[in-house]
This record gives structure tokens, C-alpha cells and sequence, in this order.
């Protein structure tokens, strides 16, 4: 066991402040990684406020964080797809069983006794697992990606959840070319949503709350907004969409983005809104419409996403902050103020 830097709250309102957290040695199939960048997901804050207690209670003092970039120091003695030096990624899984269905189809993001990347069960030092706001990181290689060499690294960072996030459903939807496409929310996932669904040759369509965010929206590769809080707009798409990501983080009212969805058309929510969305059975009565979700992606995808973006150079928009602003940056997500990841550099840490 070392000891190493790290960024942790001790409970659901404190703010998040310098402390110390062990890490394992390095077994045989471990990488140990150095953190360079760190994205900032809305995850991170719900977590940290505790705000998914009915589901997923948080364990104090949390380490957030499962937005990694950063470089191999060492690697164990069975370590087969990493050596010291290379550009490593873990995003929000760092283990599971390997056994049941689940991870022998490749989602281990679904298997039963998964281990999230921080508050997950740490079967090797007890207690909780810690994330990514920390100098590094010790993380069996199946759960440690290769990242490309061409992207600039703080802007990777997010890739490893908010753009698995927003790849997956949208490939398990099908081929979305020629589709017209909606992604609600513009924040972090959102962004990469806007830029997948472009690059599969979806017709987009960004619906927002924020007026502002109109021309960046554009510049992000949507084809049209829509502002969801003026009513005449939310008319005029009313019953035309394929297919709608909803990427929005805190209460509102599903029906009316049900409302915009096209006969057999499909919502697709990755948003964890803390508290249940009332859903009108009308809805999805007329027009056959349905509402599912879906979860961050299982390794072999998120790998096939690295590389999609390496090849068709994607990454998130960041803004980069040293971790000294991290309590800032949660209260400007609040306000849907980021454009459109933050991405921590870890460097800042050691000046701590
Ligand atoms: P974010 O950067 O804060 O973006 C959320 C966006 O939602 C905001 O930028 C805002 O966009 C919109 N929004 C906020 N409040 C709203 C309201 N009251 N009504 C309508 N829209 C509102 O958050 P994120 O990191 O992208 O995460 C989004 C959600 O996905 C979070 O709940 C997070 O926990 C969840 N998540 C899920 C998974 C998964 O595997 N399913 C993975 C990662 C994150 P506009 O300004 O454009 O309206
Ligand atoms: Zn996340």
C-alpha cells in the first residue's frame, strides 16, 4: 500500500478539500497510472451530495472522479496490453465478475457485482474504491483503455464517460443517418452527443433551457435548437423526432419531450435526475413511443469509441481547471454554466 494525493469530501455538505487515500501495490494484472487529467461529471455531484441515496447511498469520504487520462508508471507481471510509459484511460468500472452473462457479452457496465471506479466496493483494500481526483491510480488492465495518441489529452478525459455515455445508445439504436436526432441538455454530455450524432449523419437537433448556448450548439454540428421553454418551437417539432437523448441532470417534465418524439420513436434517458419523472401514459400511448435508458458502456465498446473519435478526431470541449477551483466548478454545473467539461489537471495537485 502508498499513500497518495487526492481531493475527497467527508460528507454531503462539506466541500470537497485536500486528503491523503491509500492505494493497493500493484498485483500481477494491475497498471498503475499517473493522472493527468480528471473530467468533471455531473455524476461526481450527485455523488458528493449524496443525491442517488435511494440507489446507490454515498460512503464518506468520497474521492470523485471517473474521467482518467493519464500515463503508465508500472505494470504487474501478467500485464499483457500495457507497459510503463503509454497513455492509459479508466473510465467509470474498474472491475466485475468476468462470469456472468453480462461480461461475457461485453457489458460489464450491467454485470451484478461490478465495482464503479469510486464509492464501489474495494475488494482488495476494504472500504470503498477512491477516483480520479487523485495523483494516480492503481486499476486491473481489462479495465484500463489505450487511448490515441493523436487528441489532446484534457479533452480525452471525458470521453471515458460522458462520451461513452452518449456513443452507446446511440449505436444500439441503430443507424441513426439520415434520422432526425435530438439531444436535451447542452452540458457534458450533451456536447458529446451533439458531436457523435453529427458524425453518424444524424439530422440534430439540440433542445435546450439556455438561449445562450444557440450558437454554440451550431458550432457543436447541430442542424437546429430548440429552445424547450418557448412553447411555439416545442409546437413545431411536436411528433417529428426518431430518437431523443435526454442528458438532463435535474427534474423536469418528460412528457413534453415525449411529446416531439415521431410514431415508434424512442427517449432514451442517461440523465439521473434525483428524484422519478412522472410519465403521462398518454405519451407513449399515441404513437407506439417509448422511453428506456442506458448506462455508461461495457470496456470493448468505450474502446471502439476511443478509437471512432481517434480517427475522426473528437474530443469534449474542456475548460481546464486546477483542482483548486473544484468546488466552483460544481456550483457553475448547478447553473448549467460549463462549456462544456471541466477537465482537472491533476498537475495542480502537487502544488497542494
Ligand atoms: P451537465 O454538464 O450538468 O449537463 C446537464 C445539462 O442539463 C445542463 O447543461 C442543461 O443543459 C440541462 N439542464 C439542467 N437543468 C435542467 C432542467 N431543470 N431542465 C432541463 N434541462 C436542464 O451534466 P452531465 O455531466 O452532462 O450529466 C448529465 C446527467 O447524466 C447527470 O444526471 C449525470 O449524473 C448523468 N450521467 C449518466 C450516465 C449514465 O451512464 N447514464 C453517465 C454519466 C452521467 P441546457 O443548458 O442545454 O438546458
Ligand atoms: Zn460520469
Amino acid at each position: 500500500m502508498f499513500n497518495v494525493k487526492a481531493y475527497s469530501a467527508v460528507s454531503a455538505t462539506s466541500p470537497l478539500a485536500s486528503a491523503i487515500i491509500p492505494r493497493r501495490e500493484p498485483t500481477e494484472r494491475d497498471v498503475q497510472i499517473e493522472i493527468l487529467y480528471c473530467g468533471i461529471c455531473h455524476s461526481d455531484l450527485h455523488s458528493v451530495r449524496n443525491e442517488w441515496s435511494q440507489v446507490m447511498p454515498t460512503v464518506y469520504p468520497i474521492v470523485p472522479g471517473h474521467e482518467i487520462v493519464g500515463r503508465v508508471t508500472q505494470v504487474g507481471s501478467a500485464v499483457t496490453k500495457f507497459k510503463a510509459g503509454d497513455l492509459a484511460g479508466v473510465g467509470c468500472l474498474v472491475d466485475s465478475d468476468h462470469t456472468c452473462p453480462n461480461c461475457q457479452d461485453d457489458m460489464e457496465q450491467f454485470c451484478p457485482n461490478q465495482t464503479f471506479t469510486f464509492n464501489g466496493v474495494d475488494k482488495h483494500l476494504g472500504g470503498v474504491t477512491y477516483g480520479g481526483y487523485s495523483e494516480s491510480i492503481v486499476v486491473d488492465e481489462h479495465f484500463v483503455l489505450h487511448i490515441p495518441e493523436n487528441l489532446k489529452l484534457a479533452g480525452v478525459a471525458p470521453l471515458l464517460c460522458a462520451g461513452i455515455t452518449t456513443y452507446s445508445p446511440m449505436r444500439h439504436w441503430g443507424d441513426i443517418k439520415g434520422k432526425k436526432v435530438g439531444v436535451a441538455g447542452l452540458g457534458g454530455l450533451g456536447h458529446m452527443g451533439v458531436k457523435f450524432a453529427r458524425a453518424f449523419g444524424a439530422h440534430v437537433v439540440v433542445i435546450t433551457t439556455s438561449s445562450n448556448k444557440k450558437e454554440d450548439a451550431l458550432r457543436l454540428g447541430a442542424d437546429e435548437v430548440i429552445v424547450s421553454s418557448h412553447a411555439d418551437e416545442m409546437q413545431q417539432h411536436a411528433g417529428s423526432f426518431d430518437f431523443i437523448l435526454d442528458t438532463i441532470a435535474a427534474e423536469h417534465d418528460i412528457n413534453a419531450y415525449l411529446n416531439l418524439l415521431g410514431r415508434e420513436g424512442n427517449i432514451t434517458l442517461v440523465g439521473a435526475p434525483e428524484k422519478p419523472l412522472e410519465v403521462s401514459a398518454f405519451a407513449l400511448l399515441f404513437g407506439r413511443r417509448s422511453l428506456s435508458g442506458s448506462l455508461i458502456g461495457g470496456l470493448k465498446e468505450t474502446q471502439e469509441m476511443l478509437d471512432f473519435c481517434g480517427t475522426h478526431n473528437i474530443t469534449a470541449d474542456v475548460e481546464i481547471i486546477p483542482i483548486q477551483k473544484v468546488n466552483e466548478a460544481y456550483e457553475r454545473l448547478l447553473k448549467s454554466d460549463v462549456k462544456y467539461r471541466f477537465s482537472i489537471d491533476m498537475a495542480s495537485l502537487k502544488t497542494n
